[in-house]
């Protein structure tokens, strides 16, 4: 048996999204089939509707979902049928060199659905992440669903599946951001914010936004900013070592990308102190630095893939903060929508007027 359900689909580069019937299959062994309750839209789902991903057309689009399991394949023992979880693209193996040294977040090998779902003619998609979420059901496998508290809204449990635990595991994670460290954030979209939001978490004492955007800067207090710095105006560097005491910040977290900005952050640190890099480069973008003073400054500079996180620990952990009043996921969501209005959210991401438009499944809202 199979399902049939609606999805948005990449089918061509640079083409606008489409709905599409979709075929699910039912769940071989180790695979489960997840009901959609919502998705966000992340920048990556852009990327791979332009090709900057790889060329593996037609891509089923949706990585940042919540929902409930509807069915599981043989041998699946994580989950079970009717369990609320997010869905994750770090399903850790086991079995790989990292994982096998203890350091599961950092697994090499991570488990995708090994059936393919497809378009109504065949065609086989592939889902963006190994998810494939814009859709009413997708297939993944079984790793990919880590179970969480059914109380927290799906819209906002959702969004732990990609950026924001990108940004918050970059803080605490990557960057080891502690007690009354101070923190540099670049780049105030929903990962800088939430790296913003995880240093706050973490009890950071200062914590610097840099963007070039004022209205970002504004999101990014509300988030837990002390301060902020509009780049475009000021030399951000001396602005943060202004408000350090001289010194520059402890941390220092480009969720940028771009060499300028990673140069900053680079200069922007104490003696000591870490660059956490979170932002994802362009592929032709190379970084020059002193190399006297990678050696002189001591400290490490790091880069943070998925905040090096470990869906089974930090989703459920980030989920009891977020319920407990602590942690407010709710305030990434700009918007929710329909899914015949991903296209016009890619837009409004691209023109920075919305932290994160979620797409809300019938029946879900909660
Ligand atoms: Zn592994
Ligand atoms: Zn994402």
């Amino acid at each position: 048996m199979s399902y049939e359900v609606k999805g948005v689909v990449a089918l061509s580069k640079g083409a606008p999204v489409t709905i599409e019937t979709i075929i699910v299959p039912d769940p071989g062994p180790g695979e489960a089939v997840v009901d959609v309750q919502a998705c966000g839209v992340c920048h990556t789902d852009l990327h791979y509707r332009e090709g900057g991903i790889n060329d593996e057309f037609p891509f089923l689009l949706g990585h940042e979902a919540a929902g409930v399991v509807s069915a599981v394949g043989e041998g699946v023992t994580n989950v079970a049928v009717g369990d609320y979880v997010v869905l994750n693209w770090r399903a850790v193996c086991g079995e790989c060199r990292a994982c096998t040294k203890g350091k599961p977040w950092y697994c090499f090998n991570t488990h995708n659905a090994a059936q393919k779902m497809t378009l109504a003619d065949g065609t086989e998609l592939s889902p963006a992440l190994g998810i494939g979420a814009f859709a009413e059901k997708t297939l993944v496998h079984s790793g990919q669903c880590t179970k969480v508290d059914p109380a927290a809204k799906p819209t906002a449990a959702g969004l732990l599946g990609c950026g924001v635990m990108a940004g918050v595991g970059a803080a605490i994670n990557t960057g080891g951001v502690g007690r009354g460290d101070s923190v540099a954030v670049f780049g105030c979209g929903g990962v800088g914010d939430a790296a913003i939001a995880g240093s706050r978490l973490a009890g950071a004492g200062t914590i610097i936004a840099v963007d070039i955007d004022d209205k970002k800067l504004e999101w990014a207090k509300g988030m837990g900013a002390t301060h902020t710095v509009n780049s475009a105006e000021t030399d951000p560097v001396e602005a943060i070592k202004a408000l350090t005491g001289g010194f520059g910040v402890d941390v220092a977290i480009d969720a940028v990308g771009h060499p300028a900005v990673y140069e900053q952050a680079f200069n922007a640190r104490d003696l000591a102190g870490t660059v956490v890099l979170v932002g994802v480069p362009n592929p032709a973008s190379k970084i020059e630095l002193p190399l006297l003073e990678v050696f002189g400054r001591g400290g490490a500079l790091k880069s943070s893939w998925y905040g090096d996180c470990l869906p089974s620990r930090d989703f459920p952990m980030l989920i009891d903060l977020y319920l407990q009043g602590r942690f407010d996921l709710d305030a990434f969501v700009s918007e929710t929508i329909g899914l015949e209005d991903v296209e016009a959210a890619f837009d409004k991401m691209h023109a920075g007027d919305v932290l994160r438009s979620v797409v809300v499944f019938e029946g879900a809202e909660k």
